[in-house]
């Protein structure tokens, strides 16, 4: 006989960690599978900037989500969710701190309702971790190392999960709820091949096994950035575009498919309004290698944070990886190799001693892929299906508009409406 929990959660993201804490924290048995190895759990959520979006002005953030004309069943109410997201964390002994008011799309009327949070205190790690660490002193059991692969009825309106684990196929029961939160899209073949470490989402290929309806494919907004191999971080465009530009840089980007020098294409606007920061690559990116001299690695905002203390001075974390001698040669011998004729063919200004990092694509989110209605359930081509619920990336309402600090506040409110509606009526301390 299989084994029965109360709720089943498939990712521990922190959409699936806040699910599995609310589930624990209401009486339910339940258990988290995760495909990743115990020290990688929780997916796009670790490397996430852990910036969260709240709000005060509940008719103004309403307004806002209605002039991006986000699908959800009822704004007012998922705008007061919202609200509550920053003191939900606060209230989890997760310190936030305000940052920069107003929302992406500076147009949209309710823009300035709007107000990112961030982590306060960054060095006890990223949100998720600690809403991990709570999850498991609630009593959630966590499966690592175990990739949901099947989902089934065992009666009318209660599933059964499978998952493979050392090669092992092992089924077991959801007496009250499964909930999906397996972050991103799974990748489509083709993208597949070129390396998507972070949408490892599988809860479309599952949901589809009972009847969910799914986005058609361009529906979601995947965009797309680099990371340097073995390391788990992503670099968005945005860090990339100074080099891109076609005047001669003392850096480029190098295609590593073909060493042509490498234009990221032009950030592409998603959405209605123009807003300062809504602008997302969306095209695939090839295997690159990021060639710069030494006065590039020396300082400047590769190196040395912004004033801000926003996201460049990428570049020093990667000390490890560049290439100092020119002879690790990352690829093809094109560092030691760039000769006087290579440098003008790349439109590259600088002189001297060249340094290398190779980067490979990734998909940084793809927003969406399943249907649900307002309690987090996902819907098939006939309504909701009972007992079925996506939470965070792979559900997110956002679409193309995406909304920076957006998802992080979709996890933790979608995980708490999902486990309050699963466990609504029932008191699973008697199940
Ligand atoms: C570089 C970067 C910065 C970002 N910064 C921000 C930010 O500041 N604010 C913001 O709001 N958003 C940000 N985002 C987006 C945000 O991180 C994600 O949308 C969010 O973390 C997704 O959370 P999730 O719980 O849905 O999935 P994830 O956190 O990706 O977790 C999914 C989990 O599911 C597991 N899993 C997958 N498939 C299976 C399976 N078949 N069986 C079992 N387990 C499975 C994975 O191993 C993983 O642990 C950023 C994204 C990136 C890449």
């Amino acid at each position: 006989m299989s084994e029965a929990f109360d709720v089943v959660v498939v990712g521990f993201g922190l959409a699936g960690a806040v699910a599995a804490l609310e589930a624990a924290r209401a009486g339910a048995r339940t258990l988290v599978l995760d495909a990743a190895p115990a020290d990688q759990v929780g997916g796009n959520s670790l490397v996430a900037g852990q910036g969260v979006f709240g709000s005060t002005d509940h008719n103004g953030l309403a307004r806002y989500l209605a002039a991006l004309r986000i699908r959800v069943a009822d704004r007012y109410s998922w705008a007061g969710h919202a609200m509550a997201v920053v003191p939900y964390l606060t209230s989890l002994g997760i310190p936030m701190a305000p940052g920069k008011a107003g929302g992406d799309f500076v147009e949209a009327p309710g823009s300035e309702a709007l107000r990112r949070w961030r982590l306060a205190d960054v060095r006890e790690g990223p949100i998720v971790r600690r809403v991990q660490k709570l999850a498991v002193a609630s009593g959630v059991r966590v499966r690592c190392d175990a990739r949901a692969i099947g989902l089934g009825h065992t009666d009318r309106s209660r599933f059964c999960v499978a998952y493979a684990q050392r090669g092992r196929r092992v089924t077991v029961d959801a007496r009250h709820a499964v909930v999906l939160a397996t972050g991103g899209q799974a990748a489509r073949r083709r993208r597949a091949s070129s390396g998507t470490p972070f949408a490892l989402g599988d809860a479309l290929k599952l949901a589809r096994q009972v009847g969910a309806r799914t986005f058609p494919a361009g529906c979601a907004g995947p965009f797309y950035g680099f990371r340097v191999p073995g390391t788990r971080s992503a670099l968005t465009p945005r860090h990339l575009y100074g080099l891109s530009t076609p005047e001669p840089r003392s850096g480029v980007l190098v295609s590593r498919t073909d060493a042509r020098r490498l234009r990221i294409p032009p950030p592409h606007l998603h959405g209605l309004t123009k807003g300062r920061s809504a602008r997302y690559v969306t095209a695939q990116l090839p295997p690159a290698l990021l060639v710069v001299d030494d006065e590039a690695l020396g300082g400047g905002p590769l190196v040395e944070p912004w004033p801000d203390g926003h996201a460049e001075g990428w570049a020093r974390r990667y000390g490890e990886a560049w290439s100092h001698t020119n002879d690790v040669e990352i690829g093809r011998g094109w560092v030691r190799g760039l000769g006087r004729e290579s440098r003008r063919r790349l439109n590259l200004s600088a002189r001297g001693e060249l340094f290398a990092l190779p980067l490979e694509p990734v998909v940084l989110n793809t927003l969406g892929g399943l249907r649900c209605d307002a309690a987090y359930r996902v819907l098939s081509g006939t309504g909701a299906i009972e007992g079925l619920y996506a939470v965070g990336e792979v559900s997110s309402v956002f679409g193309r508009l995406y909304q920076g600090s957006g998802n992080l506040t979709e996890c933790v409110l979608a995980g708490r409406i999902a486990v309050d509606s699963a466990l609504h009526g029932k008191d699973p301390r008697r199940s």
